[in-house]
This record gives structure tokens, sequence and C-alpha cells, in this order.
């Protein structure tokens, strides 16, 4: 239990920890609350719903300490909150919102060891929702585990903000209407990868998807939201259930309206974000990604000269400062975990 973790060899990757939380349900049952076991593979049927059907859900969220010295969520019960939304959708039974906090609490307290100072990184928190009973039709799984494991992970940008160049895919799309684009179901990220993976190999960091229907509008970048800024105005694609519903997204709406700024949920034509002044893009595990530039075919448009642009810097910053706590929390969005 006592060997030296080197904090500054993090990366966003999996480091193994001590503990992980799982509590199991039938479909007609009530959560709950589960327990901690050791962190280690586990047994599943090889018909369960999730592994046959893609029954399954995931939720992203870093538990980090601040400069209060304590240690905290950003915003869990909007996790626990979306993840219920989700489960609506794939037709699983939703965990109550204190179980999934308790869970995500008690993931955090056991593996305590893991979490990395101040500056030096954040424990990622993996909660995972499934369909774990054998079915062979397509239909529900007759029992559902709920499921969290942590993991330490260094500061996303080592040695300063970098700025991305991405690429927009003229031939894939996330998430057609109707789909589970808006909701963080497992089977929405497989397809992504091969056009991520072609798109990094063209030496762009990340692939943008526009809309399936029109193929005109920006939806996503990889999994993150989008966000431009033209002549002071903050856009982002309007939440139509082809888009998942980012907790970094909104919090940096309310953030800039706040400050003053007008922000528009609207359609944001590729068009429209090619000549826009600034653009990044934001979730859990970045905070904000500076846009860098955009290529759509043979055409290229550029931000800012490889720096942020002022209104990321600033919503940046903000944003960042209250997760720290050097800024004070005026939404009430850091939720303690108790030690
Ligand atoms: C998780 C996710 C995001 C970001 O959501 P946050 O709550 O801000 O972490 C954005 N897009 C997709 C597709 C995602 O899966």
């Amino acid at each position: 239990m006592s060997e030296e973790i080197d904090w500054d060899s993090l990366t966003f990757s999996l480091t193994p920890t001590d503990t992980m939380y799982i509590t199991d349900t039938d479909m007609n049952d009530a959560w709950m609350p589960g327990e901690l076991i050791p962190y280690g593979d586990m047994k599943i049927s090889p018909a369960a719903g999730v592994l046959n059907y893609g029954q399954g859900l995931f939720e992203g969220m870093k538990a980090y300490r601040t400069s209060k010295d304590r240690v905290v969520f950003f915003r869990p019960e909007e996790n626990a909150r979306r993840m219920q939304r989700g489960a609506d959708r794939l037709k699983m039974p939703p965990v109550p919102e204190s179980i999934f906090v308790d869970a995500v609490e008690q993931c955090v307290q056991a593996n305590l060891r893991w979490l990395p100072p101040m500056g030096r990184g954040a424990m990622y928190v993996r909660p995972l929702l499934m369909g774990s009973g054998p079915i062979l039709g397509v239909a529900p799984a007759p029992s559902y585990r709920f499921l969290v494991y942590v993991t330490p992970v260094g500061p996303y940008f080592k040695g300063g903000v970098k700025t991305i160049d991405l690429l927009i895919s003229d031939i894939y799309h996330r998430a057609a209407p109707g789909g589970s684009g808006g909701v963080k179901a497992i089977g929405n990220y497989a397809p992504g990868m091969m056009p991520s993976k072609d798109a990094k190999a063209k030496g762009y960091a990340e692939i943008i998807y526009l809309d399936a229907e029109t193929h005109t509008c920006i939806e996503e970048v990889g999994a993150a939201n989008f966000f431009c800024v033209k002549d002071g105005v903050l856009y982002t694609p309007e939440l139509t259930g082809t888009i998942l519903p980012g907790i970094t997204r909104d919090s940096i709406i309310q953030l800039a309206r706040h400050a003053g700024i007008e922000v528009h949920e609207t359609k944001v034509t590729a068009e429209f974000a090619m000549s826009a002044d600034e653009a990044f893009c934001c979730g859990t595990a970045a905070v904000i990604s500076p846009i860098g530039s955009i290529t759509q075919g043979d055409v290229k448009a550029t931000y800012g000269n490889g720096k942020p642009g002022p209104m990321t810097e600033k919503l940046y910053n903000h944003l960042v400062g209250i997760q720290n706590e050097t800024e004070e929390d005026i939404f009430g969005w850091l939720h303690e975990v108790p030690l």
C-alpha cells in the first residue's frame, strides 16, 4: 500500500486503483446501496444485455483537491440526472441520485491515496450502468449492474494550454434525430473511433461532426461540445437530441451569461463557425480546449495565431478558478467529499 505514486507521469490513461463499487438489481426491483470490493475483473454472463445489444451507459466526472485543501466533485448531481435520463432512453432502471452520489463519494474516499495533489491532476470517476443479466431476444435485460471505478489522471494540458487543429468529417455522423446521441450510451462511441483515428493520422486532434440531416451545422467535436465567438457573442449548437448535454457546456453558458456575455444556443453552421473570431470545445476531461484551426475539404479557417482567444481564456480561467476554489463558487457547483 505504500508504493510511491509518480504524479508527474500521469496522463489521461487507466491506472488500476484499490477499490470499486458495485450494486445489482432486477428489472422491477428498487436499487439498494451497493458495496466496495477490490478493483478487478468481474464475472458476467456471455448473454448479458450489455455485451450483446449495448444496453449500457457511462458517465465521466472528476474529483480533485482545491486550494482550500478540500476534495470536491463538480456538479455530480448533474451526472446522476444525466445517467437517469439515459437509463430511461435505454430502458434500464434509473439509479437514484442519492445512491449515485454516495457511490462516487465512497469510491474517492476508499481510493484517496490515488488522488493527485492540487494542480497535478484529478481522480477521474467512471460510473457505468449496464444490462448485466442474460437475454437472447432484443429486449431489456432481466437484471442490471451499477458500477463505479476510479483512476488518477494527469493534468490535461501539460506545459500549458495548447490549441488544437480539427477536421470536419465529410462522411461520418455521430448521431441521428431520434437516436441516442443525447445520452451517454456506450454504443455511441465505437463508431467514432475510426473517423477519429483517421483524422489523427492526418495530423488533426479530432473530428468535428456535422448534423446528419442537412450536413451543414456543427454538432460536436469527438466527445466534446463546441462553442465559437463572433463579435463578442458566444454561440453553441442548441440541444436538439443529437448533441450530448455536457455539464461543462451548461456551466460555460451560465458563467458567460452571468458575466453579461450574450449567449446563443442555436444552429451553428460550419460556414459561420469558420468565420468566427474564436472557437473552443469543452468537456470534463480538458475543461476547455481552444481551437487553432478548422479544416473542411480544402478550406482551412484559423483562429488566434496558436493562442486561445480572449473570451476563451476568460471563461477558462473563471471555470477553473471556481473548480480550484481560487474564485468564489457563485453557483454552488462544488460538492465536498467528506474525508
Ligand atoms: C461526455 C460528453 C461530452 C461532455 O460532457 P461533460 O459533462 O461536459 O463532460 C460532450 N459530448 C459527448 C459526446 C460526450 O460523451
